[in-house]
């Protein structure tokens, strides 16, 4: 049986105040903005924390999901009932040599720019991905031909009975926007990443040049995901959401973009049932128009 409010005792035990909050908005916690209230949200500082959560969540049956930056989110407007456990506590980022080792909730841009510092080159391409380095395993993240599968070398996870394991890159089974992380509701909480000695003003050059060609071509002043859809085999979605006309599409205060069709933005105060009526909207007309079923590249929780 669930029983929130002895899950809630329990974890007030161990846990810090800046551990542990309930009724936390979720709209705070995504890049989107939008979503309404989890019951209870979890940011452990340490892997213990990590793990005895874990251990109570299941003791009392309580359903959780699992969430770095929420940089690849959507929370309904009804919020999600259970425990979100929010990676963000584990941070660290080590350099040993020319491998960077970092907790599974640290800033990706910021391991990136570790990596710069210490003029190792292989993570230009992330530099300006705005998640975790547990959700770009997850998602095995790329851009701009780099991808996480390139680098990583090994990933410590938690598994579904709370033991803690180390997956090679190869056990990761990493492929297009998609792991063996989700396939198994894994929690990743520390990420290997190798890379190569390089030169500093080039790594520096080429991130500029990545994160130019971003700001150019990326409505990055609202709140959006990023690329809502994945990339249909043999398409672009942006390609086919401008022709399909849908550029400016507007449902409430969520719109797709006139800057990048790619990506819907919350231009407008939007509640997550506006940006779901816009993407719902673009998959119906581009499978009218083309045929072409438009996958969410964004993950999407909660209830209405
Ligand atoms: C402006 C903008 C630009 C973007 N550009 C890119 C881009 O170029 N390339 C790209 O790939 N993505 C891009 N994204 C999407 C997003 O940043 C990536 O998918 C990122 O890897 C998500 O990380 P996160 O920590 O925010 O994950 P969240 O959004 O919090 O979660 C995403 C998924 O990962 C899982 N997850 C998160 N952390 C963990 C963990 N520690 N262990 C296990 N599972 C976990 C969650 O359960 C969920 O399924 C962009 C987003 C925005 C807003």
């Amino acid at each position: 049986m669930m029983n929130l409010d002895e899950l809630k005792i329990n974890l007030k035990t161990f846990l810090d105040e800046d551990e542990l909050k309930f009724n936390e908005p979720m709209k705070n916690h995504t890049s989107f903005k939008v979503g309404g209230p989890c019951d209870i949200m979890v940011i452990p500082k340490s892997k213990d924390n990590l793990i005895k959560s874990l251990e109570l969540i299941k003791k009392y049956n309580v359903p959780y999901f699992i969430m770095g930056k929420g940089s690849n989110l959507i929370v309904k407007d009804g919020g999600f009932r259970g425990v979100i456990l929010k990676l963000t506590g584990l941070d660290y980022i080590l350099v040993r040599e020319n491998k960077i080792i970092a907790g599974g909730g640290a800033s990706l841009s910021n391991t990136a720019r570790e990596a710069l510092l210490n003029s190792l080159k292989g993570m230009e391409f992330a530099s300006g991905i705005p998640g975790t380095v547990g959700g770009a395993v997850a998602m095995n993240a790329g851009a701009y031909g780099g991808e996480i599968k390139d680098i990583i070398e090994w990933a410590e996870c938690v598994d579904e009975n709370l033991n803690l394991i180390k997956l090679t890159r190869e056990e990761l089974n990493l492929s297009y926007r998609h792991s063996r992380v989700q396939d198994e509701n894994l929690v990743v909480v520390e990420a290997c990443f190798n890379l190569e000695k390089g030169n500093y003003d080039e790594i520096r050059g080429c991130m500029e040049e990545l994160n130019r060609r971003r700001l150019e071509k990326q409505p990055l002043n609202y709140p959006s995901a990023g690329s809502t859809f994945k990339r249909p085999p043999g398409y672009f979605a942006g390609k086919l959401i401008e022709d399909a006309g849908l550029k400016g599409y507007r449902f409430g205060g969520a719109m797709v973009s006139e800057k990048h069709a790619g990506f819907v933005i919350n231009y407008d105060n939007a509640t997550a049932k506006d940006v779901l009526e816009v993407i719902k909207h673009v998959q119906k007309t581009v499978y009218e128009k083309f045929g072409v079923t438009l996958e969410t590249e964004v993950k999407i929780i909660g209830e209405d």
